[in-house]
Formats: structure tokens, C-alpha cells, sequence
């Protein structure tokens, strides 16, 4: 009925043309011309003009997406009209010749029409079909940058916010491994389906590959919102999902970018939705809004980045070593920290380089350098008689890479160290990703000799199952719990529970940052094995680590509240 009544407008439009070069039907000659010849292309060719105008146009205005297209399809659709008009104009003149002296035949011109139209409609499907993820039918990366790019110019145009959430499934791979890629194909499925339920009004949703999947919300009010309409979504994505009687739980997180708060691009607002993403998975938050000082891609960080690189090349990057000492004062083991001074910006914390190293590959060559130079100092103190375990950290970045439980047991053995005096501290985060990998490195590891510790214990997301997964005989408080153990009945709860857990399990327990006589007190009543703490010693230079260790090894180290007046 469209197609008819607005092909009945076009053809008058087409008519009135005919007619304003004094053209008009007949009862007689109800085609009402005659005498084509060259002279009269040019009406003709209006008429046709006018007829593919009106009626092109009305469809197209009928059928195009209200208020904003897609430039891709447009521009696809707009081709395929240009291509169909260009060969009926250039039919045309058969078509009124054949009109003039024999209309029966008309109707044949339908068939190389019909067959050019069905070539274009398919050539735009196709186009269509590359726009779209081919498993779950959602629109795919490419769509939902040039979606990006409309929604900002509207947004920008009237003045509004925009977002754009990422969403990725924690452990799908783990999923895929062990279940296959039939069941997660099928999983993947049923959260599209979950997604594509759940978006909010206005809201358009893409699959960006693997399980990576992104929503944008063309108006946005603010990052609060935005933020709670993605906490939404991973909620509705980590319900339990039937896979064949199966329940399972996969968890999502999300990142969350605005427009015009974090970037002014469709390039940028993926990365920064990226960046926030991440975090989201490190901090085990579920879903995090893009800050700028967290992120290290920014032009300052990968200054940083640069020179965090040549200073490792240069060896300006120092070992400092902090005790662990037992409640009767024997050394428990040291741990390296890495210190670095940077020439123009001074001391960098290293929280803040290490962040930086974990997202950007430089983590291996950062955990190479730390191991090397803690195991020549190791050799070197056991050459002069100190045989003190060190403990160095390794991100999860290192537990994931290949090979690494090979090199360091090789790296042990050109030192001549034995593996008993490395101790590596993990957390919990190295299950986060490819938790059977980990679990095979870790197991790797021990079975060379090397002892694990569990760093800061009671942070980010605890669990027993963690607990006996791991294989670590050493596990430390962190000093969010010890700090305030004097004053906090609860935390001294926690640390109570903690230390009877860990010994039940036969773990050594460690209390970090222990700062004062009554924290170390109340540690020794409850049954913690050894602290760690400035109330102790600060991490030190290995020259001023060797004094001390010389100075206290005879008579060991005791709180200075258990010392005799005047010591
Ligand atoms: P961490 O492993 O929990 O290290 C303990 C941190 O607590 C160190 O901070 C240490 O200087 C600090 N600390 C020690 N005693 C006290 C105390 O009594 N009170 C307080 N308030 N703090 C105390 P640092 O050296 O700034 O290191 C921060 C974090 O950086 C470390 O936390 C560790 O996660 C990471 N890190 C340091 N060195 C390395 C390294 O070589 N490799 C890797 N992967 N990470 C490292
Ligand atoms: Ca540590
Ligand atoms: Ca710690």
C-alpha cells in the first residue's frame, strides 16, 4: 500500500512535468505523446527527475530512523536509490517508447528492474550483517563507534551528557575452557539476550567481542546515574544462568565513561570506559566510573611509564628491606620494596609506578629486575654469614605470564641461593583471572622449594575457598586491620579470627605495619607469629639493612617496651 500510493504521487509529480511542456493524456492517446525524438529528452528526463524525486524521497523519509540515522546504512541506502534511479532514468526513454507503440510489453521492463533492486537490497544487507556481531545479533564495534559519534554530535548540540558502559565477564574464559566453546557460545547468547532486556529506554547495546559487551546511553545525567544504571546491568548479567540443569554464576564488571566529562571522541570514550573497566575487575567493585588519576594511559603516566623503563635499564631503581621479626625477636625474613627517585619528580610512591607497570606490560621486566637484584643480595649476605630469607612481591601479571615458575628457578639456581630463602607475597588477585593457571604456577613454584605468602589478607574479596586454593604457608594482615587493632574491637575481632583460621591451616601469620608497643602487644596476645612495621624498622638500603641485620641478629630485636630502661 506505501510502495502504491506513494509510486501514485511520484507518477503525478512526473505527469505535472509532462504537462507543464504541454503534454497532456487523452482519451485518444492516453499516454497523451508522441514525437519522442532527441528534442524532448530534457522533459523527459525532468519528468523522471520528478517522479524519482517525490517518490524516493517520501519512502525514504518514511522508512528513514526518526530523528538520527546511521551514517553507514544511510549512506548504503542512499547508493542503492542513486544506482536504481540512474538506471530508470536511463531506461526511460525505452520505456515511453515502448509506452507510445506497444504497452502490452511494459510490463517486461519489470524483470532487469526487479532483479537490480534485489541485487542492491542484498549488497545493504550485507553491509547491515558486517555492522553485527554474527552470534548474538547485537550490533558490533564498529557500529557502536559511529553510534558514539551521533549521540556525542546530538548530545554536544543540545547541551547533554552521554556514557558509555563496558561491560566484561569475570572468568569467562575459565568458563570457556573447561565447559567449551559450544556452552559458552550459548551462555554469551543468553546474556545478550539478558542485555538487550534490561537496557534502559534509549539506551543501545553492541558486543565488542569474546565477552566484552558495551552500552550507551545517549543521555546521561550524570556519572551517578550513569554508575547506577550500569550496577543495574551487572547485577542482571551475574544472576545465575541455566546452561542444561547447570547453574552458574558468572560475574560482570563495568567501566563508565561521560561525555563530555572524560572524553570528547568515540575512540576516547572507549578507552577511558576501558580504563574504568579495568579497575572495576582489579578492585573487585563491580563497576567503577573513569577517573583521570587513576588512569595510566594519560600523557603524564606514560611519561612515567618511559622513564620507569630507562631507569630499569640503568639500574636507578633501588631494593630498600624491610624486617619481619618473631615475638622473640629472631628475624623472620626481609621483604624488598622497590624505591625509586625520580631526577625531576623525586621519590615516586610505589603503588603508583607499580599501577602504571601492571597495565602496561612493563610488570614482567619491573618483577625480573626486583628478583635479580634481591637474589644477588641474598648470595651476597649469605657470602658474609646472613642467612635471611626475602621475600619479594609479584603482581598477578607475573603469575599469569608463561614460564614464569621456570625462570625462577633457573634465576635461583646461577645465584647459587637456595629456593627455601625466596619467598614470593601474592594476593588474592592472581584467581582473578585464570585461576587454573595460576593455581598451576603457584604449584609450580612450591614444588621447586619456593615459599608463598598471602599479602595483605582482609582486603578486596577473602575467602576461604581462596584460602585452600592457594598454596601459601604464610599469610599477612594487612595493615588497614593492624593500624586500628588497638582501638577497633571489631578489627581485633577480624585479626583474632584471622590468626586461629591461618593456624588451623598451618600457616605462619604476619602482622603488617605495626607502629607502636600496645599494636605489638595485642598481636603477641593473639597468637600472630611475627610483625612487620615501622615500630620495627622501616624498609632500608641493603648497606644499612646488613648493619641491622648484623647489629640485632646476635640478640634479636624486641619491642622497645620490652626493653630494660635506657636501651
Ligand atoms: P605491601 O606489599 O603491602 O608492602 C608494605 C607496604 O607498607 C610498604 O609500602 C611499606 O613501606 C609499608 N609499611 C611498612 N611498615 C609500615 C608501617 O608501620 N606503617 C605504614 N603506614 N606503612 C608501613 P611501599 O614500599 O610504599 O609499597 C607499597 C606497595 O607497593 C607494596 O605493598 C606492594 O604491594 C607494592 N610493591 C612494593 N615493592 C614491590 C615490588 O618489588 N614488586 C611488586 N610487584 N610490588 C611492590
Ligand atoms: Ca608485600
Ligand atoms: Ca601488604
Amino acid at each position: 500500500l506505501l510502495h502504491g500510493a506513494v509510486d501514485i504521487l511520484g507518477i503525478g509529480a512526473g505527469a505535472l512535468v509532462l504537462g507543464a511542456f504541454g503534454r497532456v493524456p487523452t482519451v485518444e492517446r492516453p499516454w497523451g505523446m508522441g514525437g519522442w525524438g532527441l528534442g524532448t529528452v530534457p522533459e523527459t528526463v525532468l519528468a523522471a527527475a520528478a517522479y524519482l524525486v517525490v517518490g524516493r524521497g517520501l519512502l525514504w523519509y518514511l522508512r528513514a530512523p526518526r530523528g538520527r540515522g546511521l551514517p553507514t546504512v544511510a549512506r548504503s541506502a542512499l547508493v542503492r536509490q542513486g544506482l536504481v534511479a540512474v538506471a530508470l532514468l536511463g531506461i526511460a526513454p525505452l520505456v515511453c517508447v515502448v509506452a507510445d507503440a506497444q504497452p502490452v510489453l511494459l510490463p517486461l521492463f519489470a524483470v532487469p528492474l526487479i532483479a537490480l533492486d534485489s541485487a542492491l537490497w542484498m549488497a545493504r544487507a550485507r553491509a547491515e550483517e558486517q555492522l553485527r556481531d554474527p552470534l548474538t545479533g547485537l550490533p558490533n564495534r564498529q557500529w557502536l563507534l559511529e553510534r558514539i559519534w551521533t549521540a556525542l554530535d546530538d548530545a554536544e548540540r543540545i547541551g547533554a551528557r552521554s556514557a558509555l558502559l563496558l561491560i566484561d565477564l569475570d572468568r569467562f574464559r575459565s568458563v570457556n575452557d573447561t565447559l567449551g566453546h559450544l556452552a559458552g557460545d550459548r551462555l554469551l547468547l543468553q546474556i545478550a539476550d539478558r542485555l538487550r532486556h534490561a537496557l534502559p529506554r534509549g539506551a543501545e547495546a553492541a558486543r565488542l567481542g569474546g565477552d566484552e559487551f558495551a552500552v550507551l546511553l545517549p543521555v546521561a545525567d550524570s556519572t551517578t546515574s550513569a554508575t547506577r544504571i550500569a550496577r543495574g546491568l551487572v547485577t542482571t548479567l551475574s544472576s545465575p544462568l541455566d546452561l542444561d540443569g547447570l547453574t552458574l554464576v558468572l560475574e560482570a564488571s563495568a567501566g563508565v565513561a561521560l561525555f563530555p566529562d572524560h572524553a570528547l571522541d568515540a575512540e576516547g570514550m572507549l578507552r577511558r570506559a576501558d580504563v574504568a573497566m579495568y579497575q572495576a575487575k582489579r578492585d573487585r567493585s563491580g563497576v567503577e566510573a573513569y577517573e583521570s588519576k587513576r588512569d595510566s594511559n594519560t600523557p603524564d603516566r606514560l611519561a612515567l611509564l618511559g622513564d620507569l623503563r630507562r631507569a630499569l635499564d640503568a639500574h636507578e631503581v633501588q631494593l630498600h628491606y624491610q624486617p619481619k621479626v618473631r615475638f622473640d625477636g629472631q628475624v623472620a625474613g626481609l621483604e624488598a620494596l622497590v624505591r625509586w627517585v625520580h631526577p625531576e619528580r623525586g621519590k615516586v610512591p610505589p603503588d603508583e609506578f607499580i599501577a602504571i607497570a601492571e597495565t602496561s606490560g612493563l610488570m614482567p621486566l619491573l618483577t625480573e629486575y626486583v628478583l635479580e637484584t634481591a637474589l644477588a643480595q641474598v648470595a651476597r649476605w649469605r657470602e658474609q654469614g646472613l642467612r635471611v630469607p626475602v621475600a619479594v612481591n609479584v603482581s598477578p601479571r607475573d603469575v599469569h605470564s608463561p614460564g614464569f615458575a621456570g625462570s625462577v628457578a633457573a634465576r635461583l639456581a646461577r645465584h647459587g641461593v637456595p629456593a627455601g630463602a625466596l619467598q614470593l607475597e601474592i594476593t588474592e588477585h592472581v584467581l582473578l583471572e585464570d585461576p587454573t593457571r595460576a593455581a598451576d604456577t603457584l604449584a609450580a613454584l612450591t614444588g621447586h622449594g619456593v615459599k608463598m605468602s598471602l599479602d595483605d589478607f582482609g582486603t578486596g574479596y577473602s575467602s576461604l575457598v581462596h584460602l585452600r586454593r592457594l598454596p601459601v604457608s604464610e599469610l599477612k594482615i594487612d595493615r588497614s586491620f593492624v593500624a586500628r587493632l588497638a582501638v577497633d574491637t571489631e578489627d581485633a575481632e577480624i585479626v583474632r579470627c584471622t590468626v586461629d583460621l591461618a593456624h588451623s591451616l598451618g600457616l605462619v601469620v604476619v602482622a603488617e605495619g605495626v607502629e607502636d608497643d600496645e599494636t605489638w602487644e595485642r598481636l603477641r596476645d593473639l597468637g600472630c607469629d611475627a610483625v612487620q612495621g615501622w615500630l620495627v624498622a622501616a624498609a632500608m638500603p641493603p648497606e644499612e639493612t646488613t648493619a641491622w641485620l648484623r647489629a640485632r641478629g646476635s640478640r634479636g630485636w624486641r619491642s622497645p617496651a620490652a626493653l630494660p630502661a635506657g636501651e
